[in-house]
């Protein structure tokens, strides 16, 4: 049996019929970019994440881009984020001329811990990421004391979490704006790449919008240098339909990750997800701590299972963050973590026989070793 990671092409066979009229209708107008489409998403995204304003742009990466750009953040300025994360959280920090400064994560979330946070503040640092990795919200209680304490702005990095919440709050509704990723493998999906700034300021919504377009306002006249950070009207009219799905598709999802979480507990070897009280897990991926990790990978992927590491180096020890002069065990919490998770294939249209292929692999493999 075969499980994928995912299956983009069981999720478009099930929506053909919604999205090729919505697509047409772009093509048709020949309005391709920057559009009533992407209007569209921005209203019903901000509604979805209870924020004031959206703002659509060309990828994950352009949102924490614009965001920090937004925020007059540059050379001398420093950034506190996590090293266990997507690459694009620290690069948009270097990108500017600032300083990635990096803060150890939570065991058990895989979250940034706000104690390491806050030995990591000096006079410098103007902001903070913190990332909702897998779907789970970090501690945002305990980020926004500190933020509020030494006036940081927050920005969250939602790239995995769309939908999440924490305390009741929703993640991109809590720190100083949040970024959304549309990349086709994220929870919302579009078709090519794209992204969201949401924010509870109308004012620095105002402002992202103007960079997005070159920091044009009006037309042909420019208030800052900004860049190209703008979204495809064919893709934004996809989203929009997909916008409809996502909550079913969570709903789904969080009921995978129960099935899995149940049918692994007898299993001694590994370590299924913790969800802190408060939190509502979207489960964007299901991720266990394996022991003998490595050797289970190999077998899944034997197997036909197709278990993935999210991410294997954490950041501080990547080639391009040399110069920064941080060494392997600056982080131990985070590089433990690097060398012990999995991610097990999740998503809506995984089907309980194909869950059950998963578990029986990963029992197999202990129980034989
Ligand atoms: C996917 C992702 C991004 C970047 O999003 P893109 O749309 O691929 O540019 C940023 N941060 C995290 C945590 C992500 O998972």
């Amino acid at each position: 049996m075969q499980v994928p990671p995912l299956n983009l092409q069981a999720q478009f066979a099930a929506l053909r019929s919604e999205i090729m009229p919505a697509i047409e209708a772009v093509i048709e107008s020949q309005q391709l970019i920057n559009g009533a489409p992407a209007r569209e998403l921005e209203c019903l995204l901000a509604e979805y994440c209870a924020c004031a304003a959206g703002v659509a742009v060309s990828s994950g990466s352009d949102a924490l881009l614009v965001s920090l750009m937004a925020l007059g953040i540059g050379p001398g300025d420093e950034v506190i984020t996590t090293p266990f994360t997507f690459f694009a959280t620290a690069g948009c920090i270097s990108r500017l001329g600032a300083r990635p400064v990096f803060a150890d994560i939570e065991a058990d979330t895989f979250n940034i811990n706000p104690a390491a946070i806050a030995s990591a503040v000096t006079a410098r640092t103007k902001a903070v990421i913190p990332v909702h990795l897998y779907g789970q919200a970090a501690e945002m209680d305990a980020i926004m004391a500190i933020a509020s304490r030494h006036k940081l702005a927050i920005v969250e990095d939602a790239a995995q979490a769309i939908g999440a919440t924490y305390r009741g709050a929703n993640v991109c509704s809590i720190g100083t704006v949040g970024c959304l990723s549309f990349y086709p493998t994220k929870n919302l999906g579009g078709f090519g790449d794209g992204g969201m700034v949401l924010t509870q300021n109308r004012e620095l919504a105002e402002t992202l919008a103007i960079l997005r377009d070159h920091g044009q306002s009006p037309t042909y006249y420019y208030k800052r240098i900004g860049g190209n950070f703008r979204m495809d009207n064919i893709n934004a009219a996809a989203l929009v339909v997909k916008t409809g799905h996502l909550p079913a598709w969570t709903a789904r999802r969080r009921e995978v990750a129960a099935r899995y979480t149940e049918l692994l507990g007898g299993c001694a070897a590994v370590v299924t997800p913790k969800v802190r009280d408060g939190n509502e897990h979207i489960y964007h991926q299901y991720v266990i701590r394996a022991q003998r990790r490595d050797q289970l990978h190999a077998v899944c992927r034997a197997e036909g299972v197709g278990a993935s590491i999210f991410y294997p180096l954490c950041l501080h020890q990547q080639e391009c963050f040399a110069s920064l002069g941080y060494r392997a065990g600056d982080f131990p919490v985070a590089e433990k973590a690097a060398s012990e998770v999995l991610a097990l294939p999740i998503f809506a249209e995984i089907t309980d026989e194909q869950i059950a292929h998963v578990v029986s692999t990963v029992k197999r493999f202990y129980a034989k070793t």
